[in-house]
């Protein structure tokens, strides 16, 4: 496994580039299995580039950027069993040179949920993401379903800007009584760790609710937010339809549940995806090739 710090570096993936089916898995670091479960679905498209880069641009102000968990020696240590060929590890200032340079507007998919109450977040998303598909010049990137707006945020920028590289998203990794893992996950203390759990709790008792056949996003959300009344407050709650995270007013077709909440100090996301039509209520992805227009 090689570790590249510097941009210049990027030159010794020349031949595996070659090879073709560079799969390209970016993350801020703090792996937990979630991260190493990409990874692992990577290792099946061809050789492996991971990055570890914690984003400034796409950190408001007064979020958690500075006291974001970074701890590159353990990262390695959980890559290193794995087929991993790289590791792309760069400075800030390798990065970004300077205030007031070029940044890359992200399509109205940002809009909404996480992009409407993070201002700017997505643009620091898709800038940097631009950037590490040029730099890496990966053929495949694999990103995660828990964050299924930023899946389908990068997926309007491939198509809109024309970027050569085929998307995964991989499903959404959870510890066993349900809570998505997420390196978030770090700042709960007990308490609030147990109360964490309401979210994906949440998201299960919505999709009984379908499946026993209600289909009101009134109905529903309203169930949610009852369900959701262990965090501390939760900032939105929606049925959004897929792709174009327009708000559903009925589960029909392909539909996100999205969530975001408050537990403690932790900002918490998590969501459901499922296709609802004649034959009943199925989980389902946000990028399969053919589904997306
Ligand atoms: P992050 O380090 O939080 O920026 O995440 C890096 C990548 O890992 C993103 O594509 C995330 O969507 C993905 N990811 C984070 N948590 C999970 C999880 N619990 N299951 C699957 N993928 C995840």
């Amino acid at each position: 496994m090689d570790l590249l710090l510097d941009p210049r570096d990027l030159d010794r993936l020349d031949t595996l580039r070659r090879g073709g089916g560079l799969t390209l898995v970016p993350t801020m670091g703090a792996l937990h299995e979630g991260h190493l479960d990409l990874v692992r679905r990577a290792a099946a498209e061809g050789p492996v580039v991971v990055s570890i880069f914690v984003n400034p641009t796409q950190f408001g102000p007064g979020e958690d950027f500075a006291a974001y968990p970074r701890d590159l020696e353990s990262d390695l240590a959980r890559l290193r069993p794995l087929e991993v060929a790289a590791v792309f590890a760069p400075a800030v200032g390798q990065m970004y040179a300077a205030e007031g340079g070029a940044r890359v507007r992200p399509g109205d998919r940002a809009d909404c949920l996480c992009g409407a109450a993070r201002p700017g977040h997505f643009d620091g998303v898709v800038t940097i993401v631009a950037k590490l598909f040029n730099l890496v010049r990966p053929d495949v990137a694999i990103f995660g379903r828990k964050d299924a707006q930023q899946c389908l945020v990068i997926d309007q920028m491939v198509r809109d800007l024309g970027f050569p590289v085929r998307l995964i998203d991989a499903p959404t990794v959870r510890e066993e009584d349900g809570l998505a893992m997420s390196s978030r996950n770090r700042y709960l203390d007990l308490g609030q760790r147990e109360r964490a759990v309401c979210l994906s709790a949440a998201l299960s008792a919505a999709g009984r609710r379908l499946e026993e056949g209600e289909r009101s996003a009134e109905r529903l959300l309203a169930a949610v937010r009852d369900d959701l009344a262990p965090a501390d407050s939760v900032e939105y709650a929606e049925l959004c339809r897929v792709p174009d995270l327009q708000p559903a007013e009925r589960a029909a077709g392909r539909v996100l549940l999205a969530l975001a909440a408050r537990v403690g100090p932790a900002r918490l996301i998590d969501n459901r995806i499922w296709n609802v039509n004649d034959a009943g209520v199925r989980e389902t992805g946000l990028l399969a090739p053919g589904e997306n227009p």
